[in-house]
């Protein structure tokens, strides 16, 4: 049945509607006692993507079914049902997300600290093709110098890609660690269009026409022609070479 589910998503993103699928999925789940889980394409291959009554809770390559649902009741507790047709609609949903689509999808973070929740929230909306280091997470999430612990809750992300803790890179701009090892997240990134190479040293940028600095992959940076382009290692750097921080990338306390 979920073999269905995965080879029906070619055309993931079309036709969804968001809220009712999961509102049926929801009452399911709590007429069923057993959470649902749905095997999805995704840039890290086949996933599996477990949902509950508040959201999902698990994403994972695993080897076999089998092995995912004994993962999942080890950690959680809770039973899993594979997903059906009637599910169709989430599934579309949850593929596109997984994408790196701008697609809403409720997650159950409930299990996590404050501290946690504020750093995926701070890392979900990092957007496609940028990066930011752990130490403006850090700062984001309301905790300075913190770089360290974001690394830990980036390292056990329950739900990766739908919060995507592979744009999250060291300080010094270079990729750094990942779950599913590091060669998977240069390419994740690559596949976003993020250049690596530039980036690795050269974390900030900046321009004398506007007098502001941003991180090298912000929106703003990107547009900065060659010729007008100034590379520095650290936010401090820029601040004391006379630039301004970009209110959108934020690359230091304004
Ligand atoms: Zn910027």
């Amino acid at each position: 049945m979920t073999e269905a589910v995965g080879f029906e998503l070619r055309e993931a993103g079309r036709g969804i509607s968001p809220g009712r699928d999961l509102d049926s999925l929801v009452e399911r789940v709590l007429e069923a006692g057993a959470d649902v889980f749905f095997r999805i394409d995704s840039p890290l291959g086949p996933v599996f993507v477990a949902v509950g009554s508040r959201g999902v809770t698990r994403v994972d390559r695993a080897g076999s079914e089998e092995e995912f649902c004994r993962r999942y009741r080890e950690r959680f507790g809770r039973l899993l049902a594979p997903a059906g047709k009637r599910d169709l609609d989430l599934a579309e949903r949850l593929a596109a997300a997984l994408a790196g689509r701008r697609v809403e999808v409720p997650l159950d973070l409930e299990r996590m600290t404050p501290f946690q929740r504020r750093v995926m929230s701070v890392v979900r909306g990092i957007p496609r093709g940028e990066v930011r280091p752990y130490g403006w997470v850090a700062r984001e999430a309301g905790s300075p110098g913190a770089s360290r612990a974001v690394g830990n809750v980036m390292a056990r992300n329950p739900v990766p890609l739908l919060v995507p803790c592979h744009r999250v890179v060291r300080n010094d701009g270079t990729p750094g660690n990942y779950g599913f090892s590091p060669r998977e997240k240069v390419r994740l990134l690559r596949e976003e269009g993020v250049p690596l190479e530039e980036l690795s040293g050269s974390p900030y940028t900046a321009t004398p026409n506007t007098g502001v600095f941003c991180h090298t992959t912000c929106r703003h940076a990107r547009r900065i022609r060659p010729e007008n382009r100034l590379a520095f290692r650290s936010p401090a750097d820029a601040l004391r070479a006379g630039f301004r921080p970009c209110r959108v990338c934020r690359p230091a306390a304004v």
